[in-house]
């Protein structure tokens, strides 16, 4: 392919053999499944995905790079090629007609990471499981555990949505250009149920935003404006929690329970 992959699109092509094989297979996908796969790229993954799923449904927004994977896979019965940008697609009505649900996977651009986890989260009537090359960094962010150094409110956002796996991590060297960051591979379930109602998620990521930003203070003093003295104070008695707690040593649950009180 005469190409020079353009930076300003996180253009990192994934080249290694070994290690596409060993995405696929942490996929696990069976032949009855709907792939939406995020940043086709040269189709490298696609093609990989295809031999496994029913049906790929590959977004690229390089228009030049989707004639070619159109081109690519004219043959193939399995591959649509939509040449669009993923934050800008409606993705619950563009996919209202499957009756089942989607496994989303991608190597995107890891400058929008944040943006592309929040708008498939937006969407998650739609998604069984999430697969995503980050960079490795921002995957410990994403799976940490509370009481860990990289907890915070990002582990907590997305173990509100989900359940967070990192799987494996990725050499820079088995991408072309290579990066100057490594990757992991890291799976999201989404999970089913959400016990709040839209007023008290707000307050709840309020709560956890508020907190986090002065991860140093202790919620007394950093939620000050957030929730009453009252309400904190219920709160510690009701679950024996210390006064001088710091955020990242509240679990998500905990965080459900201060903004439910
Ligand atoms: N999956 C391929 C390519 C990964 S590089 C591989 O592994 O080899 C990331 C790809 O995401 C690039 O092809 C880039 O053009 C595409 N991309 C960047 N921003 C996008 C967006 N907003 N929507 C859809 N695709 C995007």
């Amino acid at each position: 392919m005469h190409f020079k992959p353009k930076k300003s699109l996180g253009q990192n092509f994934l080249v290694d053999k070994n290690i596409l094989n060993k995405i696929v297979n942490a996929c696990d996908i069976c032949s009855r499944d709907i792939v939406l796969e995020i940043g086709s790229g040269g189709g490298e993954l696609t093609e990989f995905l295809a031999k496994k799923a029913k049906m790929v449904y590959a977004v690229e927004i390089d228009n030049f790079l989707c004639e070619v994977i159109r081109e690519r896979f004219a043959q193939s019965k399995n591959i649509k090629v939509i040449c669009a940008d993923i934050l800008k697609m409606d993705l619950s009505k563009k996919f209202k007609f499957l009756r089942r649900k989607m496994v989303v996977v991608g190597n995107i651009p890891y400058y929008i990471s944040t943006p592309i986890i929040e708008h498939l989260f937006s969407s998650r009537g739609r998604i069984k499981t999430v697969f995503l090359t980050l960079q490795k960094e921002f995957a410990e962010r994403v799976v940490a555990a509370c009481g860990s150094k990289a907890y915070g409110a990002l582990s907590c956002f997305i173990r509100y949505y989900s359940h967070p796996q990192l799987l494996f991590r990725i050499p820079a060297g088995c991408f072309f250009p290579v990066p100057k960051v490594d990757s992991a591979f890291v799976r999201l379930d989404m999970k089913k149920s959400f016990r709040l109602s839209g007023e008290r998620e707000k307050m709840l990521f309020t709560i956890i935003r508020t907190s986090f930003n002065q991860r140093r203070k202790t919620l007394r003093n950093s939620l000050k404006d957030v929730i009453s003295a009252d309400k904190l104070f219920l709160f510690f008695e009701k679950y024996r929690i210390r006064k001088d707690i710091r955020p990242d040593a509240l679990s998500l649950q905990d965080f459900v329970n201060l903004s439910l009180m």
